[in-house]
C-alpha cells in the first residue's frame, strides 16, 4: 500500500504546467463526446414552439426544413455545455418545486412530456411542466416554463419581467397556454446558472400573441410546401438579428444561415 502521509516522500504532482495538459486533455475528451453526440441527432422536422418567435421568419424557414447550417456555424462545445446545464438546471428546479409543496407534473404515465401538436405534425411542442397544486396565492392548473439562464440575461428579466425581456419566451408559453388550454397565468421560473437565485413570476394568457404565432407557423409551413423563400428580417447582414448582439436589449445569437441567406439574391 502506498503510504500518503505527510513525511511518507510521496508526493503530488502540483506543476501547473501538467495540470493544463491533462485540463486540456479532459476537455478535448469532452468536447468530442457532446460533439459526436450531437451530430448522432436526427435533425428536427417540425417548427417548435421554444423558436416560433424569433425575429426572422427566413431563419425559422431554415431551421424547419433543417438546411444545412454554413460551415462552422454547428454548435460549438461550449454551447452544448450550455445546453446541457439548462437542462440538469430544468430537473433541478422541479424537484425543488416538488420539495416545496408544489403538485407539479413534468411528465406523463407514458413517461413522456406533455405536449401539443399541430399542422399535421409540423408545428409541435413539449411543455416543462403543469402546476395542479401550489403552496402559494395562484390559480391552477397552471403551465410551468422554465429557463436556465447567465447572470446578465436573468438580471435583465428579473428588472423587466419576462414578456419585455424575453418576447421569444412569451411567445412560446402563449402558444403553450392555448394549444395546452391552460388559460391560468403560467409560472415562470428562472434559474440563475452562475449564482442558483431563482425568480419566478405569474405570466397571464396571451390568446392574440397566441394566435399571431400559430399564424406564423401556417405561414412558414405553407411557404416551404410551395417552395418559396420567405423574406429576410434584416436588410443588411451587419443587422444584429443576422450577426449576433444586442439590439433594442434583446440578444439575437449569430444567424447560422448567414451564409446561405446572404448568397442568395433576395
Ligand atoms: S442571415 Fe439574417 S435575414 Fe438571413 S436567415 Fe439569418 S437572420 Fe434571417
Amino acid at each position: 500500500m502506498i503510504d500518503l502521509n505527510h513525511g511518507s516522500g510521496a508526493t503530488c504532482d502540483t506543476d501547473p504546467r501538467r495540470f493544463n495538459i491533462v485540463s486540456d486533455q479532459v476537455n478535448g475528451a469532452v468536447d468530442l463526446m457532446l460533439t459526436q453526440r450531437q451530430r448522432a441527432q436526427v435533425p428536427r422536422t417540425y417548427i417548435g414552439a421554444s423558436s416560433i418567435g424569433r425575429t426572422c421568419l427566413r431563419q425559422i424557414q431554415y431551421d424547419y426544413m433543417a438546411v444545412p447550417k454554413d460551415e462552422g456555424r454547428d454548435f460549438e462545445p461550449r454551447t452544448l455545455r450550455i445546453f446541457e446545464a439548462g437542462h440538469k438546471g430544468e430537473d433541478i428546479v422541479a424537484a425543488w418545486l416538488k420539495d416545496a409543496g408544489f403538485d407539479l407534473r413534468t411528465h406523463g404515465a407514458d413517461g413522456r412530456q406533455y405536449g401539443y401538436v399541430q399542422l399535421g405534425g409540423r408545428f409541435k411542442g413539449h411543455i416543462d411542466g403543469v402546476v395542479l397544486r401550489a403552496p402559494i396565492s395562484m390559480a391552477v392548473p397552471a403551465l410551468w416554463e422554465n429557463k436556465v439562464l447567465g447572470s446578465a440575461s436573468w438580471q435583465a428579466t428579473v428588472k423587466k419581467g419576462v414578456v419585455r425581456s424575453k418576447p421569444i419566451y412569451a411567445a412560446q408559453m402563449a402558444i403553450y397556454q392555448a394549444y395546452m388550454d391552460l388559460p391560468n397565468p403560467a409560472l415562470f421560473t428562472a434559474l440563475n446558472r452562475d449564482t442558483w437565485e431563482l425568480y419566478a413570476e405569474l405570466v397571464p394568457a396571451d390568446p392574440p400573441l397566441a394566435q399571431q404565432m400559430s399564424d406564423r407557423a401556417v405561414h412558414i409551413v405553407r411557404a416551404c410546401d410551395h417552395q418559396e423563400v420567405l423574406p429576410r428580417a434584416a436588410g443588411d447582414r451587419r443587422a444584429k438579428v443576422c450577426a449576433g448582439g444586442h439590439d433594442d436589449d434583446h440578444w439575437h445569437p449569430p444567424c447560422a444561415w448567414q451564409d446561405r441567406c446572404w448568397s442568395r439574391p433576395s
